[in-house]
Formats: structure tokens, sequence, C-alpha cells
């Protein structure tokens, strides 16, 4: 945006030198005048009920200038057209719940310890480039990436060496360090003389809060991310337990400094007593919330509160059955689906988040989808949710997650129909983001 700017005002200099006429386009002014015309046979814009068949999409520059019946309008002149063949044209993807910094939580691989104790930091911005890559080849072409896990404010330059064009990698909406509280969160179980890093920026009261917030917000979070609640465990009665971390007053700080940035607050809560501070507290998106109850989800509904479940983590790499972490793995999936099914019918808003990071970014990022049919999404609901209804989140409708006029022409394509099988989307042959094809493997969408 601010190199768009820059080229508006040179370019008004120039005119009012004269010179405008004689002087040759600069790169930039050439991509941004580049019209190109994809043609999909089948088109999943993200925002209608039903797919469209044998459309055309102009665009010009990283925008959709329209959208339009193949065959009604001739290619402008000069246009590059893309023919895409029989795949099926989609938006691109959005996850709303991401960890560049992580690089999985794999027990045998030293789980999440090793990462913050003997990686360097070198090495964990290196993979963090790689995974951003990865987010973008598998068709995500924008990420909520919601803490760094002591990394600080490494996904501000993320953001920033992917936004100028030095590395590929998503469009990026950031939380930089996250807030919990003493006791909230990890690195823990050391010994209490030995000084460790801890994955959340830590606070106690509300005075803190609000400072955690300002800081994070100065240093350039576009989103706050709290820590509702912590451990979690299964009690003598057999129900989910979660420890509750930040009071409502020190959640309120935080709320009311953000907001005043007219930024938002993205709230970790499983269940219980954390999570109703978090609602009672005003967050705008509950990550995970594994167990909502019925006077919750009504809340929920009534305060605008978004959901973003991220279903299909808490199936990786389960404690072994009949531990105490065994039986918590299990009774936080088996209550997660019923709360999921129970929001969806209710109304809750629902974006599509994953906590990947939380598992390898080797692994297909798509998995969430089947988990969010499973529970009762139909495969348009799935693909909204990571669409148009992640692009609201976001506070970005009508810019993102839509192929319609006015749109970043972030596109993507897949070989089959993804409403008969949603899996297709864990195959995405084409990504295009802000008008650039990032990468295709369709044999016809050559030049
Ligand atoms: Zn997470």
């Amino acid at each position: 945006m601010r190199r768009l700017l820059c080229i508006a005002l040179f370019s008004l200099c120039l005119a009012r030198l004269g010179m405008a006429q004689e002087s040759p386009a600069a790169p930039d002014a050439t991509a941004a005048a580049r019209v190109v015309v994809v043609r999909a046979r089948v088109l999943i814009d993200g925002t209608s009920a039903q797919p469209k068949a044998n459309q055309e999409i102009l665009i010009q520059g990283d925008r959709i200038i329209a959208v339009y019946a193949a065959g009604t309008r001739p290619p402008p002149v000069g246009a590059k057209v893309l023919e895409l063949g029989n795949a099926t044209v989609l938006p691109g993807l959005i996850d709303c719940h991401t960890h560049i910094f992580l690089q999985g939580e794999v027990p045998a691989a030293g789980g999440y310890d090793i990462q913050l104790l003997k990686f360097p930091a070198s090495y964990r911005v290196a993979r963090a480039g790689v995974a951003a890559r990865r987010a973008l080849e598998q068709g995500f072409t924008t990420i909520r990436d919601v803490e760094t896990e002591a990394a600080g404010y490494g996904d501000v330059g993320i953001k920033q060496a992917i936004h100028e064009g030095y590395i590929p990698g998503p469009r990026m909406f950031v939380a930089t360090r996250s807030i919990s509280t003493t006791g909230g969160y990890p690195l823990e179980g050391y010994a209490p003389e030995i000084v460790v890093p801890k994955g959340a920026q830590l606070i106690d009261g509300p005075v803190e809060a609000r400072k955690a917030a300002r800081e994070q917000l100065d240093n350039g979070a576009d989103w706050i991310k709290v820590y509702m609640t912590h451990r979690s465990w299964v009690d003598e009665q057999g129900a989910l337990v979660s420890q509750p971390t930040l009071t409502v007053e020190e959640l309120k700080a935080i709320v009311d400094e953000t907001h005043g940035w007219r930024k938002k607050v993205a709230c970790h809560a499983y269940n219980g007593i954390g999570l109703q501070r978090a609602l009672d507290g005003g967050c705008d998106s509950i990550e995970h919330g594994l167990e909502l109850t019925d006077a919750q989800i009504a809340q929920m509904v009534k305060q605008g509160t978004w959901l973003v479940p991220t279903l299909a983590v808490y199936y990786h790499d389960p404690d072994p059955p009949g531990t105490p972490g065994g039986i918590r793995d299990r009774k936080r999936v088996a209550v997660h689906g019923v709360s999921f099914q129970k929001a969806l019918r209710a109304g809750v808003k629902i974006a599509f988040g994953t906590d990947v990071g939380g598992f390898p970014w080797s692994e297909p990022i798509a998995q969430e989808f089947p988990r969010m049919i499973e529970f009762g999404m139909t495969p348009m609901q799935a693909i909204q949710a990571a669409t148009s209804r992640a692009a609201e989140l976001l506070g970005k409708r009508g810019e993102l997650g839509a192929i319609a006029p006015g749109a970043y022409a972030d596109l993507i394509a897949v070989a089959g129909d993804p409403l008969a099988d949603v899996g297709e989307l864990k195959n995405v042959a084409f990504v295009m983001k802000e008008g650039s094809v990032f990468r295709s493997t369709l044999p016809s969408a050559g030049n």
C-alpha cells in the first residue's frame, strides 16, 4: 500500500514537471497495470450459496475488477488469459489460527520446550519463513498468526518481508507475544532457581495487562492474543476442567486498550470459569472453545463473539490411554465436537482456524475441513468459514475471501470438486496472490 502511495506521489511530481509522458513506466507501475483474465469452469466465489459455471475473472494489478459469464466480453487488449481447464476456482483460503514460529509439538522431537530452549533465534526465523511458504503453497493466502511462542516480535518482521516481496508467504495478521498470567503459560516444570523463557508475556493486575497490550500494539500487533485458560485435566466426576488465568478486570483493561486502537482481542479459552471471563471481558474471538455451555453459546450469539474452533489439532499425539494426559486428551476431543455442533446450530459466527504449528507444517492445513463437516457443516459452509467468514473476522469483508469486484486477486484452484469431496482442498493446484501466480501444477494453466 505504501509503495503504491509512493508511486502515486512520484507520478504526481513528474506530472507537475511535465515529464510524465516521457518517463518510462516503473516496474511497479507495470505490475499495477497488468491485466489478467482467469477462466473458471466452476467458480466458488466465497459468498454465494452455489457454485457458478463458466465464469471469467478480470484482474488488474492486485485486484479483481469484474466477474462475468465466460464469452460475454472480449478479453481486454493485452490481457493475459489463464485457462484453468476443468478445475474449481475458489478465493484464497484464510487460516485464522496459525503459529509460524512453532514447528509441531511432537514429543519424540522434543515437544514444545526444545524450541524455546535449544533453537537459535535465527533458526526459528528461518523455519518461520518456511512455514509461511508452506501456507501459501497450500492455498492459504492470508493467515492470522496468533503468537510467536517466545520469539518476540519475529512475526512482525516475517510479515514485512512477505509484504515487501523478499520471501513468499501469505498476507499476515500478527498477534506478536500474547498475554497470560504468572502460572499461566509454559515453560514450566523446571527448578524454581532456573530462569527459563516463557512462551507468552506474563502479567498480573490490570495495570500490567494494559501495559503489555500497549507494548505489543506499539510494536506492530494487529491482534492481541490472550490466554484465558491454561492447564486442563479431567476431575473426579469425569468433567473436563481448565485452569482460569486472567481476571475479568485484567482482561477488560486489555480489551479496552486494544479496542481503542481499533484492533481486536483473540482469547484462547477451553471451558468453565476462564471461558466465562473471556466472554464477560469482551473477547472478540474465542479460540478452541472446547466446551461451551448453552448459556455461553447464547452470550456469544448476543455479543457477536466469533468461534475459531481448531478441531483437528486435538486428534494429534494423544497421550497413552489410561494415563491422566491420555484421559484428558480423549475427553477434549469428545466434548469439542458436541460443542461445535451446538454452536453451529445456534448461529455462532465460526471462522476456520487450525493451530498449525501445534502440529507440524509438513502436514496438510486443510485437514480441518473434514472435521468441520463431520460435526455438522456443509462443505460450502466450511469453505465460507475459510473465506468470506474469516475475512469478516479480520475486518476485511469484501476485500479478502471473496471473488468479487474490489477484492484482492487471491485465487486458488483444485482439480476436483471440493463440494463432493472436501479433501480436494488438501491438493491445491493453483495459487494466485494479489494477481501474481505463485504456483501452478495445472497443465492448462500456462500462459
Ligand atoms: Zn494456538
